[in-house]
């Protein structure tokens, strides 16, 4: 099927804003041009990058006929608030399954599951099964379920990240911008990897470089170039990839998913002070840390054009109050 009518919803407010990022790329010695594409500004429930993959998500869901959305992901899941709000616009019920240990803090993304009125159930481990068995349940009472995997990072969500290369060469075009290299944060690589076959899809030639704030570097490489192989056969194309042709940096995780590192903080403040834009610690503060760090390096080369992808996640900060 050609990529235009592959089934998608709208969800997003789309095109996001491009923002030259000049007091941040000065603060960098003008090595580099950093452009900032304002996908925290997608709107629904708060924006953020969920927004563009469940717009491909949604749509399987209500073509497979499906009634309530069943997703997981930690307490502070950006991807878990979005599902419910995407449920909701659609009149889907929403069920969260979320990996926590102890009784997680009701504040940022997971005050808004219980405002946008999600059905919430906490596991330790195994989320997965866990998922499997609501859908069970939910089967037996005669109800529809459509589990979406963690980050919605299946091929069918990539392709979100597809059609955002489409959006974001024709922004290029406009201000007649040659984009070097694309930054963003990877966690579950879903993003990355509709960013990657995006870029074969459409006459975008950037460099694509996740960094990766959860899985080491030859899990996530692997996981990308799967998703994006996929992604890219269902948008019509011929590219597949390899492991090796997927960039990841895992030198900036610090302790762990979900842990603050004094790197991703410093990029916090520094990004608010400059640009008056908001991070967050868990993903696009790590992202920064590392574009801010490879600049420092020159693996991101002098006088290049780098486009940072804003990934959302502002509202987990406020779970990270005692950092600030
Ligand atoms: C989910 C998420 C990411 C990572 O996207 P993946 O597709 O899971 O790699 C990055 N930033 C934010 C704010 C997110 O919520």
């Amino acid at each position: 099927m050609p990529f235009q009518t592959l089934p998608r919803v709208r969800l997003a407010h789309l095109p996001t804003p491009l923002e030259e990022a000049r007091a941040l790329s000065s603060a960098l010695g003008d090595r580099v041009r950093i452009l900032i594409k304002r996908d925290d500004a997608t709107g629904l429930a708060l924006g953020g990058n969920k927004a563009r993959k469940l717009e491909f998500l949604v749509a399987d869901a209500l073509g497979a006929g499906a009634d309530t959305l069943i997703t997981t992901g930690g307490p502070q899941s950006n991807h878990a608030r979005m599902t419910v709000a995407a449920a909701r616009r659609f009149g889907l019920e929403a069920v969260l399954v979320l990996t926590a240990d102890g009784d997680p803090e009701v504040q940022g993304n997971l005050l808004l599951d219980r405002v946008l009125g999600a059905r919430v159930i906490f596991v330790s481990d195994e989320a997965e099964s866990a998922m499997s068995e609501v859908a069970e349940d939910l089967c037996r009472a005669g109800r529809r379920p459509y589990i979406i995997p963690v980050g919605g990072s299946t091929p069918v969500g990539a392709l979100g990240y597809v059609a955002f290369v489409q959006e974001l060469a024709a922004q290029a075009f406009e201000c007649r911008l040659g984009i070097d290299h694309i930054v963003l944060a990877s966690g579950s690589g879903g993003t990355q990897a509709g960013l990657v076959a995006g870029t074969a899809v459409f006459p975008l030639p950037a460099q694509v470089t996740g960094i990766s704030v959860s899985r080491d570097r030859a899990a996530l490489a692997a996981r990308v170039a799967d998703i994006a192989s996929e992604a890219a056969r269902l948008a019509g194309s011929a590219a597949r990839f390899g492991p090796d042709e997927i960039r990841v940096y895992d030198e900036y995780i610090g302790p762990g998913y979900a842990r603050v590192t004094p790197g991703g903080l410093d990029a916090i403040r520094l990004v608010a002070r400059t640009e008056g834009i908001i991070l967050d610690p868990v993903y696009t503060g790590k992202a920064m840390a590392g574009l801010i760090d490879l600049v420092q390096r020159g693996v991101l080369p002098a006088g290049s054009t780098v486009v940072f992808v804003h990934t959302g996640g502002a509202p987990g900060l406020f779970a990270f109050a005692e950092h600030f």
